[in-house]
């Protein structure tokens, strides 16, 4: 096995549960929304990825973490938030956000129940409690966090740049820790 050689250090004999739902895609500004089904598409090819097909997150669960106002504005597409953090609002951004949120809830069972799984998405990590930001709506990460108070949650976030909303609603509970920053070159 040689360092940096990702074909033969990961095992596709034992590929890795993951959530991914064709609703992901929506014709975003940034790739942000555009490259799940490229990325799943990739991941399943080649064996590093068994698909699951999450069920759309509902109101019921974002009103844990988003005051109900906020995610009525998100799902109608009316009312000053209802932009989904990209500027703008579509049928198809609202219903990618529901289903990715959908899939950070279904990621986390599955690990719990099989120790490993994913999610072919982002976690939203610049989502606040009262509004998105930067191209973040409903933030995955909190979600899956109150949706299991009984745990203890850590998050390690590789973005280049820190994820200020997860940060506020980790910081805000007692189970849950965030490292985040980790900044990778290359
Ligand atoms: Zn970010």
């Amino acid at each position: 096995m040689k360092d940096g050689d990702l074909r033969t250090t990961t095992d596709t004999t034992h590929p890795i549960r993951t959530a991914y739902s064709a609703s992901y895609f929506a014709n975003t500004s940034t790739p942000s929304m555009r490259k799940p089904p490229l990325v799943a598409r990739g991941a399943a090819d080649a064996g590093y990825a068994t698909l699951f097909d999450p069920t759309p997150v509902a109101a019921a669960e974002l009103a844990k973490i988003h005051p109900a106002a906020y995610v009525e504005n998100i799902l109608t597409g009316k009312g000053p938030l209802s932009h989904c953090a990209f500027g703008f609002w579509s049928e198809d951004c609202r219903d990618g956000v529901l289903a990715i949120d959908g899939g950070n809830l279904l990621a986390a069972r599955m690990a719990l129940e099989h120790g490993i799984a994913a999610n072919v998405a982002q976690g939203f990590h610049h989502a606040s409690s009262r509004n998105g930001g930067g191209f973040c709506t409903f933030n995955g990460l909190a979600l899956v966090a109150a949706m299991h108070p009984d745990l203890d949650i850590f998050v390690l976030d590789c973005d280049e740049h820190g994820g200020d909303g997860a940060q506020r609603f980790l910081m805000s509970t007692t189970h849950s820790r965030l490292l985040e920053s980790v900044r990778f070159f290359f």
